[in-house]
């Protein structure tokens, strides 16, 4: 008999389009995952309520989100892709975690500190949102996960959850381990913070050639390189960094030794990289542009993700219930109205 393959979540919110700092960072780190192990991919749209959102919007974020994990390789026959809100026990298992999980630990985290000095008005959802990340992770039992490195702290806490619940009420839950990113943060065009639709800074997935250059075009450089003639020091450029993703070794030499020499002019740099980009990404916008042609084909496949994942929630609720004295006194039938 074949072994269990070790089962992977991660997640994306669907905030607006998928930009090239999702991409990097996370949608491509995905694709190999998914030959080697069992992976669940969720759009995890109850996560993104927690910042400020636009209702009429949010079934079009999942959308293109949708479409776009697809057309860049993820293959619903070797993956599960489903939406968080199709499966209400991240919910209720998370609320269970709350009871486990001490505040001082919610409020030490780096994420949570620092959104929260950016929001006039403190909500309890921004302080939970690790805590939800736990229960998203644990219901289905996943010991890896794909995380960006600002996310390894609030994969050790859904650990430390874990280590709780499981001394309290018996061993059960794993404790699963970050598969952290090789790619660090990418930064927005401004080359002030990190890629973030909510900054206004990325390249979108969607975007058109024309309208990848017209951002890249106008994207900040090493602001000591001010003429054509002045040398530039590509150390600081965040186009050269956004060069080592897209482009190959010798073009990158080809962008150091220019810049350092002003032998080439940032328009010609910037034009190569856009040519790069597009050359990778012109094929994942095609596919994604053709599947938004065929929703029902979207929605078919994260209708069969939640079902999938409703099976596995259910058992591990059954058993959360039942280890915990929540058995309930009223079956289904019972609670019929006539
Ligand atoms: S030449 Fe390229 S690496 Fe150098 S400052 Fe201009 S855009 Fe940046």
């Amino acid at each position: 008999m074949s072994e269990a393959k070790p089962r992977v979540f991660s997640g994306i919110q669907p905030s607006g389009e998928p930009h090239i700092g999702n991409y990097l960072g996370a949608i491509k780190n995905w694709v190999p995952l998914q030959d080697k192990y069992e992976c669940f991919f969720c759009i995890v749209d109850l996560h993104a309520i927690t910042q400020a959102f636009e209702p009429a919007e949010l079934p079009g974020n999942v959308f293109d989100v949708a479409i776009v994990l697809m057309a860049a390789g993820l293959d619903p026959q070797k993956c599960t892709i489903f939406l968080q809100s199709d499966v209400p026990e991240h919910c209720e298992l998370a609320w269970v975690f709350t009871t486990v999980t001490p505040l001082g630990e919610l409020e030490r985290m780096t994420q949570f500190k620092d959104k929260a000095s950016r929001q006039d008005s403190l909500l309890a959802g921004l302080l939970n949102y690790p805590v939800l990340q736990a229960a998203d992770i644990l219901l289905y039992h996943a010991s890896l996960v794909p995380v960006g490195e600002d996310q390894v702290q609030h994969i050790e806490l859904t650990r430390e959850i874990a280590r709780k619940w499981n001394a309290r009420y018996g061993e059960y839950f794993p404790e699963p381990e970050a598969l952290v990113s090789r790619v660090r943060r990418v930064m927005g065009l401004d080359g002030q913070a990190k890629m973030s639709k909510s900054l206004g800074n990325t390249v979108g997935l969607l975007e058109s050639p024309q309208e990848t250059w017209e951002k890249i075009r106008v994207a900040l450089t090493d602001p000591a390189r001010v003429r054509r003639t002045d040398a530039g020091n590509p150390n600081v450029c965040n186009i050269f960094s956004l060069h080592r993703y897209f482009s190959s070794q010798a073009e990158l030499a080809w962008a150091d030794e220019g810049c350092r020499t002003a032998g080439i002019g940032c328009i010609d740099c910037k034009r190569r990289l856009t040519d790069n980009m597009i050359a990778e990404l012109g094929p994942i916008r095609e596919r994604a542009l053709q599947l938004r042609r065929q929703p029902d084909q979207v929605y078919e496949v994260l209708a069969a993700g939640a079902s999938r994942c409703r099976e596995i929630a259910a058992q591990t609720m059954a058993e959360v219930r039942e280890r915990m004295g929540l058995a309930g006194v009223v079956t289904p039938a019972q609670t019929k109205v006539e």
